[in-house]
């Protein structure tokens, strides 16, 4: 089959690990463009990274919880769309236990560091560059400048802690966005930071060149199948009990005889 619409012209982390979990998830999100409707947790881990963002539009100075909590009433206006209201069935009650959770989260964030210390070189950074022949886009939380005066990658992160059996796979977006930062910013970072803002842990990993080079060849040998894929018109599905588990193609895939496991 021959696709109606162009291959994308960059490759996000994220993108790139739909298509490692599955080509077929990766055709439908970017080829076929086929919508992913919000849950409550996309909904509430864009709502915190939106609090979190103007938070860090303030100078350092007024960087504190009372105002952080100030950004909660526009998050709702920004966030919580008609649409995004609609896929997750928002009703007053839902609307009061995102707004208690986003509270409890700020709570706990002030708690696992002072924002009013931080020196941050970007937030909400949008960094493009193509890496061994891979065209990378990706939008960082935050990038910050320690204090011993090397880059850190800063990712929030709303949902539970990782199982460390797959630690790999935890950082990998981050250290894609590691070489990111160094094709395009002339720098790399030297830390990555996982601030699972919900649980008040912050998982912290050195960012080594061995590992960047590993992400920026995968990231390139992933981007030579999906124009492969492209133009044979085909990707394939690769079902799973871990892959199907969160994905929004399900019904699609079994009516195309897909397997997808119960
Ligand atoms: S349901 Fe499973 S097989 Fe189908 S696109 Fe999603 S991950 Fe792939």
């Amino acid at each position: 089959m021959s696709f109606a619409h162009a291959l994308p012209q960059s490759l996000s982390p994220s993108r790139l690990s739909d298509f490692q979990t599955c080509p077929r998830r990766y055709q439908y999100a970017s080829i076929e463009r086929i919508p992913q409707p919000a849950s409550y947790a996309t909904a509430k881990g864009r709502f915190a990274h939106y609090v979190f963002e103007q938070l860090f539009t303030l100078a350092p100075v007024d960087r504190t919880i009372d105002h952080a909590r100030e950004f909660i009433v526009p998050a709702v206006e920004a966030i919580l769309t008609d649409d995004v209201r609609a896929d997750i069935g928002m009703d007053d009650v839902m609307l009061a236990k995102l707004v208690a959770e986003t509270d409890s989260i700020l709570t706990t964030y002030f708690l696992m560091e002072d924002p009013t210390a931080i020196s941050s070189e970007g937030v909400e950074l949008r960094l493009g560059a193509t890496v061994n022949g891979a065209p990378l886009f990706g939008i960082l939380d935050r990038l910050d400048r320690d204090a011993d005066g090397t880059l850190a990658i800063v990712d929030y992160k709303t949902g539970g802690l990782p199982n460390r059996n797959y630690d790999s796979q935890t950082f990998a977006n981050a250290e894609l966005y590691a070489a990111l930062c160094g094709a395009s910013l002339g720098e790399k970072p030297r830390k990555i930071r996982l601030m699972y803002v919900a649980m008040g842990e912050t998982i912290e990993r050195d960012v080594t060149d061995v590992v960047v080079e590993a992400r920026s060849n995968s990231a390139s040998k992933a981007w030579g199948r999906i124009n492969q894929y492209y133009n044979d018109g085909d990707f394939p599905a690769t079902p799973s009990v871990n892959a199907c588990r969160f994905c929004s193609y399900k019904d699609l895939c079994r009516a195309n005889g897909v397997p997808v496991p119960r």
